[in-house]
C-alpha cells in the first residue's frame, strides 16, 4: 500500500494489567528522532483493556499522538484480535514506518501485519537510522549467524516495518506532555478469534531473571566449567546486588537455564556494569551486552577477544578472581 502520512508507528504493547510494556516505551526513543527526519509526528499505538496508564506513559515518552483501541477482546494477547485491529488501523492511517518490540508476542503479531499488508519486515534490528539519500528506513540487523551486520532497505512498499529486541534502546526520561489521544473503536466478533486464554501460568524462572532491567549483570560463561561453576558468580552477584547471565555455551551445556542467557539469542542487556567471568567474547554474546556502561572481563586467556571492548579486564583465573572480589566488596560494603 501506499504510505498515506509521513508519519512513524510504535505499537506499545500493554502487559495484562494493562500497562505499557518496556520496550514499546524504549521504541518511542529512537522513533522520535526518526519520526522528524521522516518529516511526521511519532504516534504510538496501544490495544489492549485498561489501557489508561499506558496511554499517559507513551504520552511522558515522547509520542506526539496516541492511537487506542481498548477492549476486553484484547485483554490477553491473540493473533487474531491483534492482527486484525492493527492492518485497520493501518490502512486507515497509513504511515510510513512502524516499529514493534521483539518480544512473543511482537514477533507474532508483526509477521502477520506485513504479510496481511504485503509489507517487507526487518526482524529483530539492533540500529535503526533514516537513510539519507533514499529517506527508508535503514534498518540494521545481524546477519550470517551474526557475523556481520547487514543494513536493509524496504523501498517499495509501506509500511516499512522492523522489530527490535527489549533492551536495545533506552527510555528517555519521563516528562509531562500532553499528546493527542485518538481513541479507535475496532470490535473483532467472537467468531474471528481462533484461540482463547484458559489459564495464565506464570513462569516463576523467567520473572526472577530479569536481565533487561538490572543495573549490574554478573555473566558466566564456559569457562565457568560446569553447573557447580556458577557459585563463585553467583556470590559475588548477590554481593553486589546484580542479576547472573550467561553465555549460550553455558546455556546449551545445561549448566544454568536459558532464561539467564545474554547475546543474539537470548536477551539483549545494556546494564551500567556487567562482568563477564571466563567468556570469551563472540560477536554473538557481544550483540547482547556492548551496549552495557562499563564491562569488566575476567578471563585467564589475555587474548580473548571479551579484552577489545572491555573496560576493564583481568588477566586471570575466574576461580582465584572472584572470591578476592566478593570479599572486597562485602568488606567495602561493611565499612
Ligand atoms: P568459549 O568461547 O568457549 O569461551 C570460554 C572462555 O573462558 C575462554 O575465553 C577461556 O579462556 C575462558 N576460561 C576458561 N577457563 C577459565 C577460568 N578458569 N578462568 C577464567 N577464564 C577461563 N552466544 C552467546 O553467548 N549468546 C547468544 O545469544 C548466542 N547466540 C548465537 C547465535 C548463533 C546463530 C550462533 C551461531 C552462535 C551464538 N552464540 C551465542 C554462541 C557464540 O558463538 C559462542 O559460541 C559463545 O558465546 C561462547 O561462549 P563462551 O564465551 O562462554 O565460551
Amino acid at each position: 500500500m501506499e504510505a498515506k502520512t509521513k508519519d512513524l508507528w510504535v505499537f506499545v504493547e500493554t502487559a495484562e494489567d494493562g500497562s505499557a510494556k518496556n520496550v514499546g516505551l524504549e521504541l518511542l526513543t529512537p522513533g522520535k528522532s526518526m519520526a522528524a527526519q521522516q518529516g511526521g509526528d511519532l504516534v504510538a499505538v496501544i490495544i489492549g483493556h485498561h489501557t489508561d496508564e499506558a496511554v499517559k506513559a507513551a504520552s511522558q515518552h515522547g509520542a506526539d499522538k496516541v492511537i487506542v483501541v481498548d477492549g476486553p477482546e484484547y485483554a490477553h494477547y491473540n493473533t487474531d484480535a491483534y492482527v486484525i485491529a492493527m492492518v485497520a488501523l493501518v490502512e486507515k492511517y497509513g504511515p510510513t514506518s512502524m516499529l514493534v518490540g521483539a518480544t512473543s508476542n511482537g514477533r507474532d503479531m508483526a509477521p502477520r501485519v506485513s504479510c496481511r499488508l504485503k509489507t517487507g519486515l526487518t526482524a529483530d534490528c539492533t540500529a535503526l537510522a533514516i537513510d539519507e539519500e533514499s529517506g527508508n528506513v535503514a534498518w540494521t540487523r545481524p546477519a550470517f549467524g551474526g557475523n556481520l551486520m547487514a543494513t536493509i532497505l524496504c523501498p517499495d512498499r509501506r509500511p516499512q516495518i522492523g522489530t527490535v529486541r527489549p533492551g536495545v534502546f533506552k527510555k528517555s526520561a519521563p516528562v509531562d506532555s500532553a499528546a493527542e489521544i485518538i481513541r479507535e473503536d475496532i470490535h473483532v466478533p467472537a467468531d474471528q478469534i481462533r484461540t482463547q486464554v484458559l489459564e495464565i501460568i506464570h513462569n516463576l524462572q523467567e520473572e526472577t531473571v530479569d536481565l533487561e532491567n538490572a543495573e549490574i549483570i554478573v555473566s558466566g560463561g564456559r569457562g565457568v566449567g560446569g553447573p557447580e561453576g556458577f557459585a563463585p558468580v553467583r556470590a559475588l552477584a548477590n554481593a553486589l546486588g546484580a542479576t547472573v547471565g550467561a553465555s549460550r555455551a553455558a546455556v546449551d551445556s545445561g549448566w544454568i537455564p536459558a532464561a539467564h542467557q545474554v547475546g543474539q539469542t537470548g536477551k539483549t542487556v545494556a546494564p551500567k556494569l556487567y562482568i563477564a567471568c571466563g567468556i570469551s567474547g563472540a560477536i554473538q554474546h557481544l550483540a547482547g551486552m556492548s551496549g552495557s556502561d562499563v564491562i569488566v572481563a575476567i578471563n585467564k586467556d589475555p587474548e580473548a577477544p571479551i579484552f577489545d571492548i572491555a573496560d576493564y579486564g583481568i588477566v586471570g583465573d575466574l576461580f582465584e578472581v572472584l572470591p578476592v572480589l566478593t570479599e572486597e566488596v562485602l568488606k567495602a560494603k561493611a565499612e
